[in-house]
C-alpha cells in the first residue's frame, strides 16, 4: 500500500483510514508555525500528482480486509491543491461502502468554485480557521500573501449554506501567536457567520516546524468561553486525557497518524527505551487497530524523520526490528536527536 495507512484510530474522527495524497514531500500553500512536517517552500498546485485510479485500486484492496468509519483524505501538506480531487471522491464513493469519506483541509481553498462543489460530495468536511484577524492569521499560518483571511470566512459561511453533511472547524492555538481575546472575539463573529456543526481547539502536542509553544489549558479554556452558543469544545492533550492511552494515534493538523499500537517487541535501545517500553505495553492493552510494521533502509528512514519526527510510541508502532535497530544507530551516531514536546519523546533530524 502506498496511498493507504491504518485504519488509525482518531479523538475527534473515529477509527480512520487514511489516503495521502502526497506521498514524496510536503505541498502546501501555508507555512503554518506549528506545521508537524518539516519546512517547505509554499506551493499553490501539486507537481507530479498521482494517478486517481490507482489511489482508488488500493482503497477498494484496503476495504476488502477494513472496515472503518472514516475514509479520511489527507496529504502532506494541503490535499484541495490535488488536481484531480473531485474525480477521487467520485471515485471514493463509489467504493466506500459503510465508510463515511472526509477530508482534513487547511480551508484556504474553499473560496474556489470547483473545490467547493468538490468538498460537497464529502460526508464530512474538516477545514481550518486559526484566526480571523489578519494579522493573527499572517503570524500563525503564514499563507502566501494574496491570502485574505475575510474572503476565506465568507466562503466558509457560503459553503456551509450549500453543504448538508458535517462540517468541523478546527482552531490550533499557537503561544504569542494566535491566542489573543481580540483574535477570538474575531473569531466569535467569524463563526458564527460559518456555523459549522463543531467547532475543536487545540493546541501544539508534537514538535513543530519552527519554535513555538503551546497554550496553557486555562487560556484555552478561557479563550473557548468567548464562543458562547457555538459547539465549540478543547480538545485535550492525549497525555492529559484521564484513561487514555499514550500517544498511539493522535491526530494531527492534516494527516492522521500513522500509527497504532503493534507488537511489544522493540529493539531499540536508546535513553528512551524505559519510556518506550512503558508506552508500547499501554498501547497494547488498549482496543486499538494492529497497523502494519514496515522495513525502512537508512535512506527512507531519514527521509520519513525528515518530513516529520516520530514519537517513541509511534516508533515501535510503525518500525519492523531492523528499522528500530536502523533509528538506534542513527541516534548513537548523532545523524537524529531526541526532542521533547509535552513530556513526550519524539526521534527528529537533528
Ligand atoms: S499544518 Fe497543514 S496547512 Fe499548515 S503548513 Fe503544515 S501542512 Fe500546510
Amino acid at each position: 500500500m502506498r496511498f493507504v495507512f491504518g485504519p488509525v484510530s482518531s479523538r475527534r474522527f473515529g477509527l480512520s483510514l487514511g489516503v495521502d495524497l502526497s506521498l514524496d514531500r510536503k505541498r502546501c500553500n501555508y507555512d503554518c508555525l506549528y506545521c508537524e512536517l518539516s519546512k517547505a517552500k509554499r506551493v499553490n498546485f501539486f507537481d507530479e500528482p498521482a494517478d486517481w485510479q490507482a489511489i482508488v485500486s488500493e482503497v477498494e484492496a484496503a476495504l476488502k480486509t477494513r472496515a472503518p468509519e472514516k475514509l479520511t483524505i489527507t496529504a502532506n501538506g494541503e490535499p484541495t491543491l490535488y488536481p484531480y480531487l473531485d474525480a477521487l471522491i467520485d471515485g471514493l464513493n463509489a467504493i466506500k461502502g459503510g465508510a463515511k469519506l472526509m477530508i482534513l483541509s487547511n480551508g484556504s481553498t474553499i473560496g474556489d468554485e470547483a473545490t467547493a462543489k468538490t468538498l460537497a460530495k464529502l460526508d464530512v468536511v474538516k477545514l481550518s480557521l486559526d484566526a480571523a484577524e489578519a494579522k493573527a492569521f499572517k503570524k500563525v499560518d503564514r499563507p502566501d500573501k494574496r491570502a485574505d483571511i475575510e474572503a476565506i470566512i465568507e466562503a466558509m459561511a457560503r459553503f456551509r449554506a450549500r453543504y448538508a453533511g458535517e462540517f468541523v472547524v478546527e482552531v490550533l492555538l499557537v503561544k504569542g501567536a494566535n491566542d489573543t481575546e481580540t483574535n477570538f472575539d474575531a473569531l466569535a463573529i467569524a463563526l458564527g457567520k460559518i456555523k459549522p456543526d463543531r467547532i475543536d481547539i487545540g493546541t501544539i502536542e508534537r514538535p513543530s516546524a519552527y519554535a513555538v509553544q503551546a497554550v496553557a489549558d486555562e487560556t484555552m479554556r478561557s479563550l473557548a468561553n468567548r464562543l458562547t452558543g457555538l459547539n465549540a469544545r478543547i480538545i485535550p492533550a492525549r497525555h492529559k486525557r484521564p484513561n487514555a492511552a499514550p500517544d498511539c494515534a493522535s491526530p494531527d493538523r492534516h494527516t492522521l497518524d500513522r500509527i497504532a499500537p503493534d507488537h511489544p517487541s522493540s529493539a531499540l535501545a536508546s535513553p528512551d527505551r524505559v519510556a518506550t517500553d512503558r508506552i508500547t505495553s499501554d498501547c497494547l492493552s488498549s482496543d486499538r487497530v494492529v497497523p502494519d510494521r514496515h522495513s525502512f533502509d537508512r535512506v527512507s528512514l531519514i527521509d520519513l524523520l525528515k518530513r516529520r519526527s516520530l514519537s517513541a510510541a509511534e516508533a515501535v508502532a510503525i518500525l519492523d526490528e531492523r528499522a528500530l535497530a536502523l533509528l538506534n544507530e542513527l541516534l548513537i551516531s548523532g545523524e537524529i536527536i531526541i526532542k521533547t514536546q509535552n513530556n513526550k519523546t519524539f526521534y527528529a533530524i537533528s
